[in-house]
């Protein structure tokens, strides 16, 4: 059964009450920066929605539209993502959500109107249970013009008893038509104490993962599970090496290529960030005593290096000579 985050509750609590008053809204729209839990409220919501008896706002989690949830297998439940690894992490179990994607040969960036025009051929048959349909975007910038529009058409005179979940990091860039048929729920980072609790540490290497995930505790979860400390130590001392003149760019690109690629541009974002600060006159004691704040061109020039670094990340065959470029600019020699 899927968890309901703890700095979640004030957006249940508006669908929640929505539906005890029989003015659930029809398309639901989730947004906020990454890892803060959009998609796990979804699928909250979608298991409570699906449950055909639920405990108030608690899905039962026995009866069969419950175990068809859980195993990923409901019917009246459609995820369209360019991403199958993101159909699979809204189920809580891997299993075959969607049903009406047929396997693609390229990983695909878009969803496309092919997708939008089979959900809507698949909505207007009677739900399975008698309950609520779902389609579930993720995420929904990911919808192309085209399919946008058909999705508009669907939202304007939506199937009875269909919910639309719409998860997006950037709403701006999705129709102002299609924002305009949603109601909008907005995620944020949680105080820093409420963060700590969830993640079950107050050490430093959990503030160090919630500082440089933005304070989103799911973000900053993933960085721990990937040694976000060891990589920053790395990378700070590397980073202080080339500034002295005792590391060089060739070396350093060679050995960081190793680390967690994630892991890695969080903690050369991270660094950035402090030095950007330090420079600008506040100081940062966790820099620590040999931190040198680097000349403001060179600190400028790194800053436009790691912004096209951080575009080729796709890249793989260039990203040793990106990586190496990015190092130029800090490197005094
Ligand atoms: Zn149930």
């Amino acid at each position: 059964m899927n968890q309901l985050l703890p700095w979640h509750t004030a957006q249940w609590e508006t669908v929640t009450s929505a539906r005890a008053a029989g003015r659930l809204h029809h398309a639901l729209l989730a947004t906020g920066p990454a890892g803060v839990g959009k998609a796990q409220f979804l699928a909250a919501l979608a298991a409570w929605l699906l449950c055909s008896s639920p405990n108030g706002d608690q899905p039962c989690g026995a009866c069969r539209a419950c175990l068809q949830n859980t195993a990923g297998t409901h019917p009246d439940c459609a995820v369209l993502s360019p991403d199958p690894l993101e159909r699979v992490a809204f189920s809580a179990y891997p299993g075959q959500r969607c049903q009406m994607e047929s396997s693609r040969k390229k990983p695909a960036t878009v969803i496309s109107v092919d997708q939008v025009r089979e959900l809507s051929t698949r909505l207007v048959t009677t739900a399975h249970y008698g309950h609520y349909k779902l389609a579930v975007l993720l995420p929904a910038d990911a919808l192309n013009l085209a399919a946008a529009n058909a999705l508009l058409k669907l939202l304007e005179e939506p199937p009875d008893n269909t919910v639309f979940l719409l998860l997006s990091q950037r709403p701006a860039f999705l129709p102002a038509t299609l924002r305009s048929r949603c109601q909008m729920l907005r995620f944020s980072a949680p105080p820093t104490s409420q963060a700590r609790a969830w993640l079950n540490s107050d050490g430093p290497a959990a503030d160090l993962a919630l500082e440089l995930g933005g304070g989103a505790p799911l973000q900053a979860a993933k960085l721990l599970a990937q040694d976000l400390e060891t990589v920053w130590n790395v990378v700070c001392v590397g980073l202080a090496g080339l500034l002295a003149g005792t590391a060089d760019p060739m070396r350093l690109a060679h050995d960081w290529l190793k680390l967690p690629q994630q892991t890695l541009d969080t903690a050369l974002y991270g660094w950035l960030r402090r030095a950007l600060r330090n420079a600008t006159g506040a100081p940062d004691a966790k820099l620590g005593n040999t931190f040198r704040t680097p000349p403001p061109q060179r600190l400028q020039a790194f800053a436009s290096e790691l912004e096209d670094f951080l575009r080729l990340r796709e890249h793989p065959l260039s990203r040793d000579l990106a990586l190496e470029r990015l190092l130029y600019p800090l490197w005094v020699n």
